[in-house]
């Protein structure tokens, strides 16, 4: 688990709304990120994650009472300077596919205003850092996609902003580019930069955000770090196993009336949900014993995010859960 340091606000996000026409992508959701951390949005297609994050970076104006403050300052007053606080990496690349890697970076530093020493000095730490030093002279649309997203992070990272929006960042790459980014991404929360990601990958959601925040229909309907979330909803264990040889009627009836909360698996494996992991095990110790039964691949395993994830969105679609 990750140790968030301090309590630090640097985003402040109350009431944000953004309807389009009829649809109301996001409805009202409030919510605080602290200096350090790396919070994920979780939710699936439509939910409202990019237009969260867009309201969040000036791309869409706040409407009704909704306010942003970044560092304290309000977004929709200080917009510039808000706005240099952010590296936005956006679900589409604004990379100019007919320019070189190094122009590239050389026309998003002037944008920022950086001087051009600044520029050449961030630009060949950056290409050492994400690996693309020998890429500088290739034109942007010659790149693979893990290598452009790598100099999305170059120009989202080349005037050193201390918050990182990352929408999607690792979505549709090889496991060698998604490594290299999410390595990326924690050594930059080392550095103490903050990064607030949206993400579909609910491994990458588990192993490297400190908290997630879960939305659905534009509302957010959990905001918990990714353990707490899986213990919270559902603290209960899976036991899973074969029994060798073939199960005959009878003995399934028995280990149904043993066991009420054991199902039949599709690969004909056993699963027993277990609030009392000993005391099942125990249990099916003595049944298999009694019945001179071999138990074959025996796992233990917790409830995973992704169940947690979809159980939620479900009781959200069903009116069971509590909505910030
Ligand atoms: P995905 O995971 O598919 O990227 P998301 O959670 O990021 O989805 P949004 O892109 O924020 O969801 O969209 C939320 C809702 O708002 C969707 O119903 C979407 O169709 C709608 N929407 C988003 N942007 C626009 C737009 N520019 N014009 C009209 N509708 C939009």
């Amino acid at each position: 688990m990750t140790i968030v340091k301090n309590n630090k606000i640097v985003i402040n996000a109350n009431n944000l709304t953004k309807s389009f026409g009829e649809i109301i992508a996001v409805n009202n959701i409030s919510f605080e990120i602290h200096e350090g951390e790396i919070v994920g949005i979780l939710g699936p297609n439509g939910a409202g994650k990019t237009t969260t994050l867009r309201l969040l970076t000036g791309v869409f104006k706040l409407e009704g009472n909704a306010k942003v403050e970044i560092y304290g300052l309000d977004l929709s007053k200080n917009l510039t300077k808000c706005k240099s606080k952010f590296g936005i990496v956006p679900e589409v690349s604004n990379a100019y596919s007919d320019y070189t890697v190094e122009q590239n970076l050389i026309f998003s530093g002037r944008i920022y205003g950086l001087s051009k020493e600044v520029i050449q000095a961030r630009s060949e730490e950056l290409l050492k850092r994400f690996e693309l030093t020998g890429k500088r002279k290739s034109r942007t649309k010659t790149l693979s996609k893990g290598l452009k997203q790598r100099l999305n992070l170059c120009l989202a990272l080349l005037h050193d902003p201390p918050i990182l929006i990352l929408d999607e960042p690792t979505s549709g790459l090889d496991p060698f580019s998604v490594k290299i980014l999410r390595d990326q991404i924690l050594k930059l929360k080392r550095e103490n930069k903050t990064i607030l990601m949206s993400t579909h990958d609910m491994i990458e959601a588990q192993t490297i955000c400190d908290r997630i925040l879960i939305m659905n229909r534009g509302k957010i309907i959990a905001d918990e770090h990714p353990d707490t979330l899986r213990k919270d909803f559902n603290p209960s264990l899976t036991i899973s196993f074969k029994i060798e040889g073939e199960i005959s009627k009878d003995l399934m009836n028995e280990m149904q009336n043993y066991f009420t909360n054991i199902k039949i698996q599709e690969d004909d494996s056993f699963k027993i949900t277990t609030q009392d992991v000993l005391e099942d095990l125990h249990r099916l110790y003595n049944f298999v014993r009694q019945r001179n039964l071999e138990v074959l691949d025996m796992k233990l395993k917790e409830t995973s995010l992704e169940e947690v994830f979809i159980n939620l969105v479900k009781s959200d679609l069903n009116g069971e859960v509590t909505k910030k």
